[in-house]
């Protein structure tokens, strides 16, 4: 009876132990197994675009970098870039990695990473313009811009101030069709995207002036919801810098800075 005892006691500590480790196991594998859904801006390299059914660029690159080095799960979202902070608003997305500026306006909806690119606006013209030479040039003119980007708020932001009227799209390459065919007079675009889209391809356009601000690129989390995932994103930026792979990932697509 005594032995009896004991044997029924050693078992139902193994059962203990073994329910203890499997829940324990069960709840770690959820939380590997967590897919974070990404948005993406896909018509816009050298950051973000498609290449058949493969999706490239520097922010693509990073993201899937980060991910892999620190060890969680992305699941690429495209989407027009208007669109991207609904959609963080909606919980739709957990990430989004977009050519994004840091800006205090979208610090209300979302936590940014540390700034990982330095861009800026720029004004772009018909090549064959020659007497737009700055911004103070625009007055009177039809600017296009594109929606719920930083170039769409500095102009709206200075439509009375500039004297022009703004005209808004979906996406950049929309954007630029519609200068390169005379129907806008000028776009606002950040300066790395439209000099990348110039020297690869004859756009018809051409850059002036100075840069308008200094925006800086930042990875977008919910806000207040993913301060872990935050943490590994920044850890992440750190450690590729330190190893050479940010440079290695910047140098194939927009070679040295
Ligand atoms: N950097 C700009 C912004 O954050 C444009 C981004 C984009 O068009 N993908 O508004």
């Amino acid at each position: 009876m005594k032995k009896f005892g004991l044997l029924s006691m050693v078992l139902m500590l193994i059962l203990i132990i073994s329910a203890c480790s499997s829940s324990n196991s069960a709840s770690d594998k959820s939380k590997n197994d967590k897919v974070y859904n990404v948005g993406v801006d896909t018509t816009y390299p050298p950051f973000e675009f498609q290449e058949g059914s493969v999706y490239k660029g520097i922010d693509i690159d990073l993201i899937n970098a980060i991910a892999k080095k620190e060890g969680f799960k992305i699941k690429l979202s495209p989407m027009d870039f208007g669109g991207i902070i609904p959609a963080m608003q909606a919980n739709q997305l957990d990430v989004a990695i977009a050519g994004m500026s840091i800006t205090d306006e979208r610090k209300k909806i979302v936590d940014f990473s540390d700034p990982y690119f330095n861009a800026g606006l720029t004004v772009v013209v018909k090549d064959n313009n020659t007497t737009i030479k700055t911004v103070d040039d625009l007055k009177g003119k039809t600017v296009a811009v594109k929606k719920g980007t930083t170039g769409a708020k500095y102009a709206e932001d200075n439509s009375t101030k500039l004297g022009i009227k703004v005209v808004q799209f979906n996406d950049s390459p929309a954007m630029f069709q519609e200068v390169a065919n005379g129907n806008a007079d000028a776009l606002i675009e950040d300066y790395p995207v439209i000099s990348y889209a110039i020297a690869k391809k004859d756009l018809g356009l051409k850059i002036v002036g100075d840069r308008l601000n200094g925006d800086q690129y930042g990875i977008a989390v919910l806000k207040g919801q993913n301060t872990d995932l935050l943490k590994k994103i920044d850890k992440g930026l750190v450690d590729l810098k330190k190893d050479g792979t940010y440079d290695k990932i910047v140098n194939s697509y927009i070679g040295k800075k």
